[in-house]
């Protein structure tokens, strides 16, 4: 791997993140060789006193079953320093252990290569940084630094952060990370529909009924009730992950691949979601998330909303785009469904048989399939719903998919920020969702009681179907492959 001495700093390296997705992406690219692996120091960085064979043994048990060997020679590079996150001599010790291990690694005169990853609460994003650019930035190539979600609360506070960040670094050194931006079939999507015939003519208000950009999850707060109530599952999952997913899926295509081309174009799309009204919003809270003792005993916080998004451009205008996400459903997903309109002049009855839709699972088991009518095979001519399928697990039997923190800390390396979200898209990202947030904050929305294990509220399904013109298939039976 071309580039020079990696030194790749995680600051929060006693948390959670780091232990389950920081550090088994990189052990991940670590033993592919997508990393110069004998030019490679990894730091890891927090108050913790813990010494590096500590850490080694804490990260073990989340590196993928291997060969020992290769895990032993990955947790040679790891080292931990333990540190204030407020004083420079923590810092300071920092900058002279990557020195002294750069020039250790290739001399002097090399051009070295610096990732810092803030796995911390953001927070302390402000002070850090402050710190990592007075004291540790590379004198001899690039600094890059990583930033976890949430970016802000609201609007305000995301700016503030923003500039405050702005200050330090450019926004070439920042790559504000969103996980989903990583996920394959979310890379997958403008491939799917930049590069094939079939979907081209049809993406648009004149084909398309309305689109759900789903996440749904089987479990509760578990624990974490704590750091979720001050946030919400719209700014958990909506203002971030979904609306991310729903840029890929409407914005225009961009006149090529670049990064810059790329989220001038998302820039676009956000640019053209209309305000959100409050009828088009169904907030949820499931029963029992009170339970939680970190969660304040009168909490309102939504565990559940579904929200239609409504875009004013020449593509899009008239197609809702339903935003829903929820804990403690009935099961775990996360999909896009784009549903077609009827097809005019329908002589099979097609309308009992349901909608063409095209749907796109991100998780579990990634797919994509096109629900559509065919003769039902047999004598009689008669149609049925059935289904294209691509299920990934079946048309890539030896193909390992990668973690979305893998490839996007790769990139990052690379220095390709396509697939990282840029300060003006963040900003109106924010500025779509910030009034409707506050006024849940204020608690001028109705929060729906749902039970544990259910769909969420009854009223999310009326918002699909009568506001949204989503329109159910009944009778559409799926036999996944190994029972047929
Ligand atoms: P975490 O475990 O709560 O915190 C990481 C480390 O930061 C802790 O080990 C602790 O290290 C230090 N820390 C915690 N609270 C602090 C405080 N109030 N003041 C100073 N230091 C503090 O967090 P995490 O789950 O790893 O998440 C890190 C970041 O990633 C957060 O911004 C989070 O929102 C984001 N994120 C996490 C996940 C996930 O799966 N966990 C997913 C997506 C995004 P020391 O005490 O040793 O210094
Ligand atoms: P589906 O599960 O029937 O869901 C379609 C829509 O109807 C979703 O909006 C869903 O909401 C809603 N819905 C589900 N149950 C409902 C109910 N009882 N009342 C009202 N609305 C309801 O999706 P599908 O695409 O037709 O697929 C059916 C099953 O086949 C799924 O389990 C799917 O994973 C499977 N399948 C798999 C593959 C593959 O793996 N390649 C291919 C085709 C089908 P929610 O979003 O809340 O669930």
């Amino acid at each position: 791997v071309a580039g020079g001495c990696l030194s790749v700093v995680i600051l929060g390296a006693s948390g959670d993140l780091a232990k389950k997705k920081t550090f088994p992406a990189i052990f991940n690219l670590y033993k592919q060789g997508f990393l110069p692996n004998d030019q490679l120091q990894i730091f890891g960085y927090a108050r913790s006193k813990m010494t590096s064979t500590e850490l080694h043994n804490r990260l073990r048990g989340y590196a993928q079953p291997m060969k020992s060997s290769c895990i032993l020679y990955f947790l040679l590079q790891v080292t931990y320093i333990s540190g204030p996150y407020d004083e420079e001599s923590g810092y300071v010790k920092l900058n002279e252990q990557i020195s002294s291990a750069e020039e250790s690694k290739c001399g002097t005169t090399c051009s070295t290569r610096r990732l810092f990853y803030l796995a911390l609460p953001p927070s302390i994003y402000p002070i850090v940084s402050t710190m990592v650019r007075k004291h540790c930035m590379n004198p001899r190539g690039w600094s890059r630094v990583i930033v976890e979600k949430p970016f802000g609360k609201d609007l305000t506070s995301a700016e503030a952060l923003s500039s405050e960040l702005g200050k330090l670094f450019t926004e070439e050194q920042l790559y504000r990370i969103d996980h989903y931006l990583g996920k394959e079939i979310v890379q997958n999507l403008l491939v799917m529909r930049f590069a094939n015939r079939f979907f081209v003519p049809l993406w648009n208000r004149d084909n398309i009924a309305n689109i759900q950009i789903v996440f749904k999850e089987d479990f509760g707060t578990e624990g974490r009730g704590g750091y979720f109530d001050e946030y919400g599952i719209i700014r958990d999952i909506i203002q971030n992950h979904l609306l991310q997913v729903l840029c890929l899926v409407a914005m225009e295509k961009p006149v090529m691949l670049t990064p810059e081309h790329v989220r001038d174009e998302k820039v676009k799309v956000l640019r053209a979601v209309q305000p959100i009204c409050d009828e088009d919003v169904v907030l949820g809270q499931y029963e029992g998330y009170k339970d939680d003792p970190t969660v304040p005993k009168d909490s309102s916080t939504p565990t559940f909303a579904s929200i239609i998004l409504r875009i004013k451009n020449e593509r899009w205008d008239g197609v809702p785009f339903v935003m829903k996400a929820g804990k403690a459903l009935d099961s775990r997903k996360a999909e896009i469904r784009v549903q077609f309109k009827d097809v005019p002049g329908d002589i099979f009855n097609c309308k009992k048989q349901g909608r063409n839709e095209f749907v796109m699972r991100l998780q579990p088991s990634e797919a994509m399939y096109m629900k559509l009518t065919v003769k039902q095979p047999g004598l009689e001519m008669k149609a049925t719903q059935s289904e294209l399928d691509l299920s990934y697990q079946q048309r890539y039997q030896d193909v390992v998919i990668p973690e979305a923190y893998e490839r996007l800390i790769l990139d990052t390396i690379r220095g390709d920020q396509q697939h990282f979200v840029r300060r003006d898209e963040l900003r109106v990202a924010w500025e779509i969702f910030t009034p409707l947030l506050h006024r849940i904050d204020e608690g001028k929305l109705k929060v729906s009681p749902y039970k544990q294990g259910s769909r969420g509220p009854k009223e999310a399904d009326e918002l699909l179907n009568v506001k949204a013109d989503y329109v159910r298939t009944e009778g559409y039976i799926w036999i996944p492959p190994s029972l047929k």
